[in-house]
């Protein structure tokens, strides 16, 4: 793996006047005790996936990554468009299996889902019949909750992501933002130890990706989960993460990986967010031109 590079090493408890987030910055105390021997929450050994086809050697969509995420860590990871990241979620929450190397959940083996790993995507995926408050029960169903349990759990998310007076709307009568707080209030309820999050926010306005920053933010740090964020834009990877993991273009590596020591709460156009993502992306724009080449030259062929 490759060494890790401080970006931004100020001082977390003197450098900034703003309000934390509430509890984060005791939080961050703890985590960083806990980091120093504890078990990864997710351990990646030697993975690689390679795509099968009948034409050829198929498609190396991962190649021999190796990561570890600790306990309560917002690790973010990005990378050009084709270079892995669902592909890497989609292993970790075990909707497909490694072509070698193993996936650990502190430190057991995993192949099969579970109800300790949840995958959110872009697409809210919310079922259009069912109303809001159905919505966020329904993974609780799977789970076997009880009624009672499910119920009160439908109220405390929803008022988590203050969703509570929309409960027996459905998806078609929400904003866009509103239906990924939905989405967002669903994966929450089943309590997942570990949050992935395939580019939750891409298709947000601005406003509401910012409001649903700092929700994601203040949820993180008073649920303690582990989230793995993939994301497209650095910047977004520099608000939220403690750590951003650059993976290669096609077959994708981990290049590179980052500390973001910034205090939080962090805003996206902030000076010390803007250097930081600046930095990454230089290393990043590297991976961009190759996979615009390859689609060139794809482009080409046809
Ligand atoms: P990203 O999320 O970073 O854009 P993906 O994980 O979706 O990348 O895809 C990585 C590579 O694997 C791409 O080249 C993509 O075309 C290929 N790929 C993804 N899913 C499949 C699949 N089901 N079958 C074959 N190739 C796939
Ligand atoms: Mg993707």
């Amino acid at each position: 793996m490759s060494p890790n590079t401080n970006l931004a090493s100020q001082d977390l408890w003197h450098s900034d006047q703003r309000k934390p987030v509430r509890g984060t910055l005791a939080r961050t105390a703890i985590l960083s005790m806990r980091r120093e021997n504890s078990t990864p929450k997710v351990r990646l050994d030697n993975v690689s996936l390679n795509y099968a086809s009948d034409t050829a050697a198929g498609t190396l969509a991962l190649d021999r990554i190796n990561l570890r995420v600790q306990p309560g860590e917002f690790l973010c990871i990005v990378g050009p468009s084709g270079c892995g990241k669902s592909t890497l979620l989609g292993l970790i929450a075990s909707l497909q299996h490694p072509t070698s190397g193993t996936i650990a959940i502190d430190d057991e083996a995993v192949s099969a889902p579970g109800t300790d790993r949840i995958l959110m995507f872009q697409e809210h995926g919310l079922f259009p019949w069912l109303t809001v408050s159905q919505n966020v029960e329904f993974g609780m169903k799977m789970k076997g909750l009880s009624k009672a349990e499910r119920k009160e759990k439908v109220r405390h998310y929803l008022r988590l992501v203050h969703l509570s007076q929309f409960q027996d709307n459905r998806p078609h009568q929400l904003s866009g933002g509103m239906r990924q707080r939905v989405a967002l209030a669903r994966a929450l309820a089943t309590e997942p130890d570990v949050l992935l999050m395939d580019e939750p926010f891409a298709a947000l306005d601005a406003q509401t990706r910012d409001m649903l920053h700092d929700e994601l933010e203040k949820i993180w740090a008073e649920t303690g989960c582990t989230v793995i964020f993939v994301t497209h834009n650095v910047r977004e990877a520099v608000r939220l993460g403690d750590r951003v993991a650059l993976m290669t273009f096609r077959p994708g590596r981990v290049k590179q990986e980052f500390n973001v020591d910034l205090p939080r709460p962090r805003h996206l156009e902030e000076v010390e967010v803007a250097r930081t993502a600046r930095e990454i992306l230089d290393s990043l724009r590297d991976e961009i031109n190759k996979s615009l080449e390859a689609e060139y030259a794809h482009e080409q062929r046809r």
